[in-house]
């Protein structure tokens, strides 16, 4: 068995607050509210712990992570231990000032989100009058901030099309990275599967696209970009791979290997108000059961794969098959991957339903 080590990286959901309402947003359905938030000294805490457990990053996240109004102070407590700090951003919350407030608070990192490139697809997506143009605003006081820029384009049929355009955009902006992000289908984008499920000849144009975009802009532009799970043949190592590299904290302190992992059956994450991280990374059965290849049914078991791609996506198998140990569907040995791509084919070709929008209460889980 392979020795467990210690993570790279920490997701910190300081809040599910957000001014927008993405309907893939991969928050739960069932969302924090403000009142269960971690206060300032117990996220301080967290970080304190993570720094000695081994983290070298702190994304910071949410929902909107500029809602808490203590977003500076915890950064610049990282910034005094070490941390390097990424702040991932709807960006709507953020001026000029604030910006430059958390540059000298040490922020090492910008990632803006966006819904598309249109303003008004854009607008309509997040279901937020204005947001767009607020967006390329302060990607403007990012770089004026002298702080690096990444784009986040998660992108589906209601956007594909755009996808020559947000590249000029992100070069547009002195962005040195853009992340083209395929949805996901669990939580929020699960329920809006039918109205984002892009088809296999959107996707096929969107990879020319990425591929002569990367040629043209080497040196310019970093692009990340990996092909949809519907419609791969095998899955991503997902989180590289169970408590391997990376772990999350939700809003109210529960300690998560992944941001969807409360929509699997029978598992009860531990809170960092009742143990320490390092009890709970090492030691937490959540974090065991899924961990390397010991839980693997066949064919992952006797699969030369299964160390790359650590068996996929736990959430999506279960949200997809009702297993949490079954194989993720987007692998083609998987008895439901046909299924899967005729799903994914069979709404793509039909008329896009309306958007369930994220928002408080909107949803209840399945
Ligand atoms: S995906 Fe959209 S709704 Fe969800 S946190 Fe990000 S900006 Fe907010
Ligand atoms: S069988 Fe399992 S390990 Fe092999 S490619 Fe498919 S999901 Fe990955």
């Amino acid at each position: 068995m392979t020795a467990v080590e210690p993570p790279l990286a920490l997701l910190a959901e300081l809040t599910h607050r957000c001014p927008l309402q993405c309907p893939y947003c991969s928050n739960p359905l069932e969302l924090d509210r403000a009142a269960a938030e971690l206060d300032t000294d117990t996220w301080k805490r967290v970080f304190d712990e993570a720094a000695r457990l081994g983290v070298l990053h702190v994304h910071f996240s949410g929902g909107e992570p500029a809602a808490r109004k203590d977003l500076e102070a915890l950064v610049a407590h990282c910034s005094t231990r070490g941390l390097y700090t990424n702040l991932i951003t709807s960006a709507v919350l953020i001026d000029r000032s604030r910006m430059q407030a958390l540059a000298a608070a040490g922020l090492n990192h910008v990632q803006i989100s966006f819904q598309a490139h249109d303003p008004a697809n854009a607008d309509r997506i997040g279901g937020y009058a204005g947001g767009q143009a607020r967006k390329i605003e302060v990607a403007g006081y990012v770089r004026e901030a002298g702080l690096q820029l990444t784009v986040n384009a998660v992108m589906h049929r209601q956007n594909l099309d755009e996808l020559d355009d947000v590249i000029d955009m992100a070069v547009r902006l002195g962005a040195r990275r853009l992340e083209v992000a395929h949805v996901q289908y669990y939580g929020w984008a699960l329920k809006n599967r039918a109205a984002l499920m892009p088809s296999r000849a959107q996707l096929e144009r969107a990879t020319a696209t990425v591929d002569s975009a990367r040629a043209r802009l080497k040196g310019t532009l970093v692009i990340d970009y990996v092909v949809p799970d519907y419609y791969a043949r095998r899955p991503k190592a997902c989180m590289g791979g169970w408590g391997r590299r990376f772990f999350n904290v939700s809003p109210s302190g529960d300690v998560l290997p992944c941001h969807a992992a409360s929509t699997l059956p029978g598992m009860r994450f531990e809170n960092v108000k009742d143990r320490g991280l390092r009890e709970i990374w090492y030691g937490s059965a959540a974090f065991e059961r899924f961990r390397g290849t010991g839980w693997m049914p066949e064919p992952c078991r006797s699969c030369d794969r299964r160390e790359t791609d650590w068996g996929g996506c736990r959430c999506q198998a279960f949200a997809l098959t009702g297993g949490v140990d079954a194989v993720d569907p987007a692998c083609e040995f998987s008895a439901h991957h046909t299924e899967l791509v005729t799903s994914a084919e069979r709404e793509s070709a039909a008329a896009a339903p309306a958007f369930i929008y994220r928002r408080f209460g909107a949803a209840v889980p399945a």
